[in-house]
């Protein structure tokens, strides 16, 4: 992105307080403070939003703070439009699976922190992962996120890449999970290595706050509270080979507008010096769990932000997948897949041994924090295809080798279209034949035929056509 204005900030640089520029944050801020009700250039931006091809941190600060009502409707309306143009109605659906809770970390803002002595502290052995599997593939799960606290002793690469083994062996009747992809702790250029090599799909770790002094503040112990090698920890994944990383930010952890431009600011980072942006942007705010309260935290942002920051997130980086969990409840979950959101969680227990165990363990305490959105998977997809969302289980890039830079080429130029559409009709046809209660299956069917006629290549058409009736013969995993 071209500037126009003169600033220590490099993009290109591998140093986190270069590329996390603190004072050409500040000036964002006052630039976007001077122009919130400067209609001229704000329309200006949204025409340039419009076509597609992103904007700059600075730019998409001053629709952050756009004083103008009209003119932020204008935002959503766009932000709904651009998700439209590069996902269509598909909502690509996933389960977290935490593998451990033990960590040595200070994190004030987690239940997990080390000198945390309420919470139930857990690791799944392999068997207990299994079990869990099993259960995420009974519901119909074929992507995990797999989360775990960093403890080099307890949680070491080792049994990460393990559990990866495990996961991708489990075949329990029709089930499988397809796409792994992990969030654990900022680790070395070696370690990446071998995550990639176990096959794993997206990298995922949130920068929690780009702010230097209140990032230190809020990690006063543990190997994280090393602000650069945290910041700087996808620039090693990427040294690693891994070309899919997802970022994100724990909304109300710090002052939202400083860490939204932080945030745009890491996709430049990773767009400038390898080609590739950030293929996911998660957008989780910060809520209550054992031992946090957010009354703790002044800066936790209200709904109304919260919105405003997944559109101008959407126009601002309108390629990335956009992640949201069942932190949300069912309201905001429902008006964010209006703005720019393309993935959600569906049935998720954010405690770990969460779905295989009785409903009395269920209750007991060892969750990272409250889930809003208690559906099961089924009631989550039912509701999706009552909104006229397409659920999706499609996993189909990383296996068909579309990451990184292959996969934005496709995505940027609109060909993945050809792609998505079949494979998520296929993969819903799946969950409609082995999962669905009565009541969503008569639903997916019926919007599967109807969303067949979208596929715009005839002869793409024809053979999805094909495999959805082999897929009522028994026959799986289908893709393009
Ligand atoms: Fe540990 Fe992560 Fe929780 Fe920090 S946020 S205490 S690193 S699990
Ligand atoms: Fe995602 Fe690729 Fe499947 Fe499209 S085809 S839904 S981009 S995995």
């Amino acid at each position: 992105m071209e500037r126009e204005y003169e600033t220590k900030f490099d993009v290109k640089s591998r140093q986190a307080e270069a590329f996390i520029h603190h004072q050409e944050i500040l000036e964002t801020l006052e630039y976007a403070r001077v122009n919130r009700n400067n209609r001229e250039l704000i329309e200006r931006l949204i025409e340039k939003a419009g076509l597609c091809r992103g904007l700059s941190h600075r730019e998409a600060a001053v629709l952050l703070e756009c004083g103008e009502p009209d003119l932020m409707e204008r935002v959503f309306h766009l932000a709904n439009e651009i998700k439209q143009k590069f996902y269509g109605n598909r909502i690509v659906m996933f389960a977290p699976l935490y593998l451990s809770n033990y960590c040595v970390n200070g994190c004030v803002y987690c239940p997990y922190h080390a000198k945390n002595r309420t919470i139930l502290r857990k690791r799944l052995s392999q068997e207990e992962i299994r079990q869990e599997v099993i259960a995420l593939q009974d519901m119909g799960h074929k992507r995990l996120a797999l989360e775990a606290g960093e403890d080099p002793l307890r949680n070491p690469i080792e049994y990460i890449l393990e559990s990866i083994r495990t996961i991708y062996d489990i075949k329990h009747k029709n089930g499988a999970i397809r796409r792994v992809n992990v969030n654990i702790a900022a680790t070395g250029v070696e370690n990446y290595r071998r995550l990639k090599e176990a096959g794993i799909g997206t990298y995922i770790l949130f920068q929690e706050t780009y702010h230097k002094a209140n990032y230190e503040a809020l990690h006063p112990t543990g190997p994280k509270s090393n602000y650069a090698y945290h910041t700087e920890a996808m620039d090693r994944a990427m040294e690693g080979g891994i070309d899919d990383v997802g970022i994100g930010v724990l909304f109300g952890l710090n002052t939202y507008r400083y860490d939204f431009v932080g945030l745009l600011m890491h996709a430049e980072h990773l767009e400038a010096s390898f080609g590739i942006g950030p293929h996911t942007i998660s957008v989780p705010r910060i809520c209550p769990a054992n031992d946090v309260s957010t009354e703790d935290f002044p800066d936790a942002i209200s709904d109304d932000i919260f919105y405003r920051i997944v559109a101008v997130t959407r126009i601002a980086v309108p390629y990335t997948g956009m992640i949201i969990s069942t932190r949300e409840s069912e309201v905001v979950r429902r008006r964010v897949l209006e703005l720019g959101i393309s993935q959600i969680s569906g049935g998720s227990r954010t405690s770990v041994g969460g779905y295989a165990v009785s409903e009395k363990k269920k209750e007991e305490n060892s969750s990272q924090f409250d889930v809003s959105d208690r559906r099961t998977l089924d009631e989550v997809v039912n509701w999706l295809l009552e909104l006229g969302h397409i659920p999706s289980f499609c996993t189909a890039c990383y296996r068909e080798g579309r990451t990184g830079d292959r996969f934005m080429s496709l995505l940027k130029n609109g060909q993945i279209a050809n792609c998505c559409q079949p494979n998520a009709l296929m993969t819903l046809k799946e969950y409609m034949e082995d999962y669905a209660s009565p009541g969503t299956r008569e639903k997916g069917i019926r919007l599967i035929r109807e969303e067949m006629n979208h596929i715009p290549n005839e002869k793409v058409r024809e053979i999805a056509l094909r495999n959805l009736k082999e897929i009522e013969q028994g026959k799986r995993d289908f893709r393009f």
